[in-house]
C-alpha cells in the first residue's frame, strides 16, 4: 500500500454506541494496526437536535473497555484536530463558501412549507436538476435579492448542484465497483444557516479530506450516501486523494430477516451495547456486554468473526491474532447474523482460558454481593474455589451459583436427594466415614481417598449412597467437583462441622 494508512472511527454522539458500531471501530483498529497505519476517532455531533448527553463519555469508555485504542481523536489530540465536529465551524463554512464561489453550491431560501407544498404538487418529488429552477435559490433569482434576504437574516441553505446525466463510480474494497446514475440523486443540503453548522455529508467529507484519510470503512447503512461522496470529493478537486470505500455487511436479527435492533435484544434476551446505559431523559435502563459479565477479549473475538473469517475454521483469536490475521479479502458481503449464543461460548472460552488468580478477583465483587467478605479467605483459597468450577460457567456470575458452598455451609439440603440416598443408617454411616477420615493427613484424594474408598467397599456399604450423602451434607447438593478435592480445600474441620450439621437437621426418610 503506498499511502499511509489511516483510517477513522467517527460516530456521531447521539446515544449509546450500538454493537454494530463496536464492529466498525473494531475493523478499523485491526485494520489500522496490521497497516502500522493510525486510527482516529472524531466525534461527529453537527446535528444539534440529536445529541445525547453522555454519549461521547460512553463510546471513549466502550472502545477503552475493548482495547480499541485511539491514536488520533478528541482526547489524544493530534496534527489534524479539533476532532470534534462542533469545533470546526470556521474550517466547514470556509468550504462551503468555496464550493458556492466555485458554482458546485448555491443557497436556496424555500420554506418548509413551499418544500411541502412541491411535495404535495409533484409525486416523488425531489430537488435537483429538474425542479431547481423553479424553486426559490440563488440560482433563480438575482444576487441583490439574495444578497438582501441573507443580510436580513432569513434562513437559508446551501445545497450541492448535482449534474444529471452522470454515472458515479464508487470502488468498494469489499463489492467493487457499484455504479450509479447522478439522477436519483438530490442536490443535498451541505450547509444551515440556522444553526451555522454542516450537515453530516460535508463535515464527513472535508474532515476526512483534511484528516488524510486512507480508508473510509464503515457500516452498510452508508453505502447509499457514497456516490454523494464521491461527487462531493471531485467538486472540491481532491478527487486523487480521494480514501477507498469499505462498507461492512449488516448485523443481521438471530432469528429472521432484517436488521439487527435493540429489540431483537429485549426480546431475545441479550445486550446489543457494549456497556450499560442510563438514557438521561427517560431512565431507561439497557443491559450492556460488560455489566451482563463478558470480557472484553470474549466480545472482540465474538464481534471480529461476524462479517469476517480468517480463511479456515479457526475461532479463538486474541487481539495480537486478529491484527495479524484480519484481511478485507475475507470480509463478507452479506449481511452477519448477529449469533449471540455464540458470544456466550466465547465468553466462556474465555474465561477457561484465564488465570484462576484474574478469575478470582472477579469473582470477589461477587462474593461482596452476595453478602461474604473476600477478605476472609485467602487468595489462594478463592483461587483453588474458582478452579474447581471454572469448566462449568459462561459468567463470572455464574460463580456463585457453583462455588458459594466454599464460602458459607448449606443451610438447606436437596429434597429430591435427601429422599433418595439419606437412609436412617446414614448418620452412623457418615459418622464412622468422618473417624476413618481424620486419620489421614488431609482429606484428599492423594491422602484419603483410595483407603478410604477401598474400606466402604470392604465394609459392602452402598458407595453411591454413603459419598452421596457425604455430599448432601458438605455441598447442600449432590453435584458438584470432585469430593475428595472439596474435602482438601475446606479442611477436616469444616468437613466434620458440617457433617454433624446435617446429621442434626436432615429427618431421614423412612425407605
Ligand atoms: N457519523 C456517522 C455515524 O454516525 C459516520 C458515518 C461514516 O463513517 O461516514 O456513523
Amino acid at each position: 500500500m503506498d499511502r499511509e494508512v489511516r483510517v477513522r472511527f467517527a460516530p456521531s454522539p447521539t446515544g449509546p454506541l450500538h454493537i454494530g458500531g463496536v464492529r466498525t471501530a473494531l475493523y478499523n483498529y485491526l485494520f489500522a494496526r496490521q497497516h502500522g497505519g493510525k486510527m482516529i476517532l472524531r466525534i461527529e455531533d453537527t446535528d444539534s437536535q440529536r445529541f445525547v448527553p453522555g454519549a461521547e463519555a460512553y463510546i471513549n469508555e466502550a472502545l477503552k473497555w475493548l482495547g480499541i485504542e485511539i491514536d488520533e481523536g478528541v482526547s489524544e489530540g493530534g496534527p489534524y484536530g479539533p476532532y470534534k465536529q462542533s469545533e470546526r465551524r470556521d474550517i466547514y463554512r470556509q468550504h462551503v463558501k468555496m464550493l458556492l464561489d466555485a458554482g458546485k453550491a448555491y443557497i436556496a431560501f424555500d420554506t418548509p412549507e413551499e418544500l411541502n407544498a412541491a411535495r404535495e404538487a409533484t409525486a416523488n418529488f425531489q430537488y435537483d436538476s429538474h425542479t431547481r429552477s423553479a424553486m426559490r435559490n440563488s440560482l433563480t433569482m438575482p444576487d441583490e435579492e439574495v444578497k438582501a434576504l441573507i443580510d436580513g437574516g432569513t434562513p437559508y441553505v446551501v445545497r450541492f448542484k448535482i449534474d444529471g446525466g452522470r454515472a458515479v463510480e464508487v470502488n468498494d474494497l469489499i463489492r467493487g465497483k457499484v455504479v450509479i446514475k447522478s439522477d436519483i440523486l438530490d442536490d443535498k443540503v451541505l450547509y444551515k444557516s440556522a444553526d451555522d453548522l454542516p450537515t453530516y455529508h460535508l463535515a464527513n467529507i472535508v474532515d476526512d479530506h483534511l484528516m488524510k484519510v486512507s480508508h473510509v470503512i464503515r457500516g452498510e447503512e452508508w453505502l447509499p450516501s457514497a456516490p454523494l461522496h464521491v461527487l462531493l470529493y471531485e467538486a472540491f478537486g481532491w478527487a486523487d486523494t480521494m480514501p477507498q470505500f469499505v462498507h461492512l455487511p449488516l448485523l443481521l436479527k438471530p432469528d429472521g430477516k432484517g436488521k439487527l435492533s435493540k429489540r431483537d435484544g429485549d426480546r431475545l434476551g441479550f445486550p446489543v451495547f457494549p456497556l450499560l446505559w442510563t438514557d438521561p431523559e427517560t431512565g431507561n435502563i439497557s443491559r450492556g456486554y460488560r455489566e451482563d459479565g463478558y470480557l472484553p477479549q470474549a466480545v472482540v473475538n465474538f464481534l471480529a468473526l461476524l462479517g469476517w473469517n480468517p480463511g479456515d475454521d479457526t475461532e479463538i483469536m486474541a487481539m495480537e491474532e486478529l491484527i495479524k490475521r484480519f484481511s478485507l479479502e475475507h470480509c463478507s458481503r452479506s449481511g452477519a447474523k448477529f449469533a449471540y449464543e455464540k458470544g456466550t461460548w466465547f465468553n466462556h472460552q474465555y474465561l477457561q482460558m484465564l488465570p484462576d488468580e484474574e478469575l478470582a478477583e472477579l469473582f470477589k465483587p461477587v462474593l461482596r454481593a452476595n453478602g461474604i467478605n473476600p477478605d476472609d479467605f485467602s487468595n489462594e483459597y478463592i483461587c483453588k474455589a474458582v478452579g474447581m468450577v471454572k469448566g462449568r460457567i459462561n459468567f463470572v456470575s455464574d460463580l456463585w451459583q457453583h462455588a458459594a458452598f466454599f464460602f458459607v455451609a448449606p443451610s438447606e439440603y436437596e429434597e429430591k436427594s435427601v429422599r433418595k440416598r439419606w437412609t436412617p443408617e446414614t448418620p452412623a454411616l457418615l459418622s464412622e466415614l468422618i473417624s476413618w477420615l481424620k486419620e489421614y493427613p488431609t482429606p484428599s484424594a492423594a491422602d484419603a481417598e483410595q483407603p478410604v474408598l477401598a474400606r466402604i467397599k470392604e465394609r459392602q456399604w452402598h458407595m453411591g449412597n454413603v459419598m452421596n450423602a457425604l455430599r448432601l451434607a458438605v455441598v447442600g447438593e449432590c453435584k458438584g467437583p470432585h469430593m475428595f478435592d472439596i474435602m482438601e480445600l475446606l479442611g477436616m474441620t469444616e468437613v466434620e462441622q458440617r457433617v454433624n450439621a446435617a446429621i442434626n437437621r436432615i429427618k431421614p426418610v423412612e425407605q
